[in-house]
């Protein structure tokens, strides 16, 4: 078989991570970016369509989530944020809105995180650092706001 009979192989695309047929990526190039794709054998790309999926997978995403929140909660810190805000809300509901936050800056850069690269006993080698402290104030007090003008 060769990766360029168009009979057996499908046509993937790296950027997207998914795979087209030859009719669907006409003029080798992706269909969604408009990006190159290149032949890949039928049974490749099905896995690698699979391994993507499983990439993006919801349960991760939330497992993810959690790690982060078990950092930045660390040794009472949500609990002295919360005391400093006295936020109209339960705690639970100002960690999870806090995560969000810490969630968005470390998208966005202005907080980033490092991890051990294999799971430690040494608590420090996880740590959140926040780069940007006047956005992360600033984040937390319209939170706080919000909640309060909600209410009322
Ligand atoms: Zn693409």
């Amino acid at each position: 078989m060769t990766t360029s009979d168009p009979v057996k192989t499908y046509l993937w695309c790296d950027a997207c991570r998914r795979s087209f047929t030859h009719d669907d990526a006409r003029d080798g190039v992706c269909p969604l970016c408009a990006g190159p794709v290149r032949p890949m054998g039928k049974m490749s790309a099905l896995l690698r369509g699979l391994m993507a999926t499983e990439m993006v997978a919801t349960d991760l995403r939330t497992k993810h989530r959690q790690l982060i929140r078990m950092i930045w909660t660390r040794n009472g810190r949500g609990e002295q944020y919360f005391r400093v805000l006295e936020p109209d809300m339960t705690y639970s509901k100002f960690e999870k809105q806090v995560t969000e936050i810490v969630c968005q800056g470390l998208e966005e850069g202005w907080i980033t995180v490092s991890l051990p690269v294999a799971p430690s006993i040494d608590e420090s080698a996880y740590q959140i650092t926040i780069v940007d402290e006047n956005r992360f104030v600033d984040e937390m007090q319209a939170v706080v706001e919000a909640n309060r003008r909600k209410k009322g």
